[in-house]
């Protein structure tokens, strides 16, 4: 006979849950785990990424004993590559823990003197051949150009070992040099967002794309965008030659300075003849009878409005893309408004805005 199993008309209870328990372990603590130690990252070393686009690492070797920075602070800004490190490999871009050296020996000596000094030290760099995209594929997050830059500058802070920042744009945004947008993801990392929090005059940032020529010694410099990045920041600019070499100071000219365009405003703005509500308040002269002027400037600058305002009464014609819709129609147009014959007849201005 068969006997009835008990409860043979079900269970009272539910079935059991197959929880799933979530480990806390990372792939990444498990690799660095088994690395020996003198290959492990500083714990006291933090990156991050922000807007996919900036790559962020500040490293603390005294986090839990560092005081409060005695404002105002000064900031000793600096460029990365060939002004901080130089490659000893053939390439620069092959970045590695061990691919590189300092740029002047001298180097580990002044930063280290710097932060003594009271200085908070930050390296800017634009690293437009890093990548941030993602790999779905690999369990590894971070692309491979990011891990090697992460590896360098990990190797170059402990070094180092002093409190450090390093910021790298890796897109055309508001973050390549000579925008200021590093520099203003800094001052909110290290709380120095209100006015008066840096000293300006005591701050400076040194960098090689100082936009310099040619010289018996020297190839022409590739750009001046940190000499312009600090010229934006309004600190004081040097060249590595200058700050770590003590060369003399060489003379610039960034050859178009807004600045002086806005001292000349607000001297037109303070005459007398000319009312200061008027945006015709900076003198424009017609120096040839056959002028061709170009408007650059951001929607709503008032490129349209000088136009009107300034160039029509003086007799300029004007030719604009977003009538035109397309450069091809623009460059069209702008050898068509004045034909060449009539070139000689009536030199006519033009304007392009
Ligand atoms: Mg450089």
């Amino acid at each position: 006979m068969k006997r009835a199993t008990p409860h043979s008309t079900g269970s009272i209870s539910p079935p059991p849950i197959k929880r799933k328990i979530d480990s806390t372990t990372t792939s990444k603590a498990v690799a660095t785990f088994f690395k020996p130690a003198s290959q492990r990252p500083p714990e006291n070393l933090i990156w991050r990424i922000v807007e996919n686009s900036l790559v962020v690492g500040r490293y603390n070797p005294n986090e839990k004993t560092q005081d409060e920075p005695k404002l105002p602070v000064k900031v000793a800004a600096f460029d990365l590559d060939d002004t901080i490190i130089v490659a000893n490999t053939g390439s620069k871009w092959a970045r590695s823990p061990t691919s590189w050296k300092w740029w002047d020996q001298s180097i580990p000596g002044r930063l280290k003197q710097l932060h003594e000094e009271g200085y908070a030290i930050v390296f800017l760099s634009n690293q437009g051949n890093v990548s941030l995209k993602d790999n779905p594929k690999s369990l590894q997050k971070d692309t491979p150009s990011l891990v090697n830059l992460k590896n360098q500058i990990t190797s170059i802070f402990r070094q180092l070992d002093i409190p450090l920042s390093f910021y790298g744009a890796t897109a055309q945004d508001r973050f390549r040099k000579p925008r200021t947008g590093m520099w203003d993801e800094m001052l909110d990392d290290l709380g120095l967002q209100a006015e008066d929090a840096v000293d300006v005059d005591g701050s400076f940032y040194v960098g090689d794309a100082a936009g310099r020529a040619k010289t018996d010694q020297r190839n022409k410099d590739h750009a001046p965008s940190d000499r312009h990045l600090a010229a934006n920041i309004g600190i004081r600019f040097q060249t590595p030659e200058e700050f770590f070499l003590g060369a003399a100071p060489e003379p610039y000219d960034h050859g178009f300075d807004p600045l002086r365009h806005l001292e000349r405003a607000e001297i037109s703005q303070t005459s007398s003849e000319v009312p200061k509500d008027s945006s015709t308040a900076m003198t424009f002269t017609k120096n040839d009878p056959q002028e061709l002027v170009i408007f650059c400037g951001s929607p709503g600058a008032g490129k349209s409005t000088f136009f009107w305002d300034v160039l029509e009464p003086l007799g300029y014609e004007r030719v604009n893309q977003d009538i035109l819709k397309t450069v091809r129609t623009l460059s069209m147009s702008l050898f068509t408004t004045v034909p060449a014959q009539s070139l000689i007849e009536r030199l006519t201005p033009i304007s392009c805005c």
